[in-house]
């Protein structure tokens, strides 16, 4: 009797499932800090969640700005400081952070912009608020309490840069009531105030980024768990479907030659048969790496069709490649020494491979594609298995009739 290794088997799962996102979830993060890659996709994807409240919340205090300047320059006099750093200063860098949350690639620039936009604006509150309190209206003070909430909760800063701008925030505000001699008891209510809605205000936002944290990983791992195949961890059949288009219609933009392999084991009813149902998912597990170690460019495609059949499909190939890539998956597959005392091709388990060499084009439609690989197929299993069919698609006519055109592909 044969054995299987572990090794084989726990390797499959591990290659295919484990992406970056599932590991930082097993890992777990701390600091709300992921490793770079994984950070700067929830960097874009926290940045496109929040911009639509933040745009609002700008868009608010440019309407207002620009009221202001405008009744500041209708006043007789000269124009102030205060009225050139509003246009000069505050003015665009609102304007350009309104703008950066239009454009998802710049979402460091928009972060930073935001930053610094409700910076601006909570020092222009602090100045509105220590005069009036200065003239005996301390009740303004709750303005810039609101505009700490702001900061920490409403615009979406993550915790970094939101402790960042409220600390200067509420340090301008101290040194206010400092230098302009506020009463003993107004400094220390603004004080003890100022630290506990920064505190809370703290705890909330690391809570909520961290949640939010959470589930992006979770949503990951779980799109990421819908496109796979559970056994083999390779493609299932649906995204394998709707990576196919894409490419499909990317090579007859590009006019890229594809190459389908569909790749079936050979007797492996017999197998199961034989060595049970266990011993048949194990060798599958184990075919399916050595196809899945053939894939190895970006766009080539590597799915579970279904069943005991894989599909391969590579982009752009050229010629030497995809006639020897086949042949090689066929031997490797046999190397792997996998014993098969039911099979009528050999002593080992061995597939057969069916492949089609296209070059899409406006009389092409992808369904036609893959009937050829798959007639192909069906030759290399009537020619007796444990071999390869290659279709090239000039030379080859279909009878089915199904080679033709459909309307979604002629796009
Ligand atoms: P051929 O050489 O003509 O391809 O013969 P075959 O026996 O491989 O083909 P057939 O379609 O008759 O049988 C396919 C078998 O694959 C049937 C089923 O027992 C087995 N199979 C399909 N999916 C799985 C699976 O997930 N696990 C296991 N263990 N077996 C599977
Ligand atoms: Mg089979
Ligand atoms: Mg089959």
């Amino acid at each position: 009797m044969w054995e299987y290794g572990d090794s084989g088997v726990v390797t499959v799962s591990r290659t295919q499932l484990n992406s970056p996102f599932a590991e930082q979830r097993q890992h777990g993060f701390r600091w709300l800090k992921f490793s770079p890659f994984v950070e700067e996709e929830f960097r874009q994807s926290y940045s496109r969640g929040t911009a639509g409240r933040a745009r609002l919340l700008i868009g608010l205090a440019v309407a207002a700005l620009l009221v202001l300047i405008g009744s500041k320059l209708s006043q007789p006099g000269p124009p102030g400081m205060m009225v050139a750093f509003e246009v000069l200063i505050t003015l665009p860098i609102l304007l350009g952070t309104l703008y950066f949350s239009l454009v998802p690639a710049r979402h460091r620039v928009y972060l930073w912009m935001l930053a610094a936009s409700l910076l601006l604006l909570g020092l222009m509150i602090n100045s509105v608020v220590t005069r009036a309190s200065m003239q005996g209206m301390p009740y303004y003070f709750a303005a810039t309490v609101a505009w700490l909430f702001v900061v920490w909760l409403i615009c979406g800063l993550p915790f970094r840069a939101a402790a960042l701008t409220a600390a200067l925030i509420s340090s301008t505000y101290l040194w206010g009531m400092q230098h302009w001699n506020f009463e003993p008891s107004e400094r220390y209510f603004g004080t003890a105030t100022l630290a506990f809605v920064n505190l809370m205000g703290a705890f909330c936002c690391y809570q909520l980024e961290h949640a939010l944290r959470r589930s992006f990983l979770e949503s990951k791992v779980l799109s990421q768990l819908a496109e796979r195949d559970g056994l083999t961890g390779l493609y299932n059949r649906r995204s394998y479907d709707q990576h196919l288009e894409r490419l499909w219609r990317q090579s007859r933009r590009e006019h890229s030659q594809l190459t389908l392999m569909l790749i079936d084991i050979d007797n492996f009813k017999d197998y199961n048969d034989l060595y049970g149902h266990q011993a048949g998912d194990d060798a599958l597990k184990k075919v399916a790496e050595v196809i899945r170690q053939a894939a190895h460019r970006p766009l080539d495609i590597v799915a579970r069709f279904g069943g005991e059949e894989f599909a391969l499909v590579l982009y752009g190939p050229d010629t030497s490649y995809s006639r020897e890539l086949p042949e090689q998956l066929r031997e490797s597959v046999l190397a792997l020494k996998v014993p098969h005392q039911g099979s009528m091709t050999g002593p080992y388990l061995s597939v057969s491979i069916g492949v089609a060499n296209v070059m899409p084009d406006a009389d092409r439609s992808l369904e036609g594609a893959v009937q050829m690989a798959d007639e192909a197929l069906y030759q290399a299993k009537e020619e007796g298995r444990d071999r390869v069919v290659v279709r090239d698609s000039p030379n080859t006519t279909v009878q089915t009739g199904r080679f033709r055109v459909k309307r979604r592909f002629t796009a």
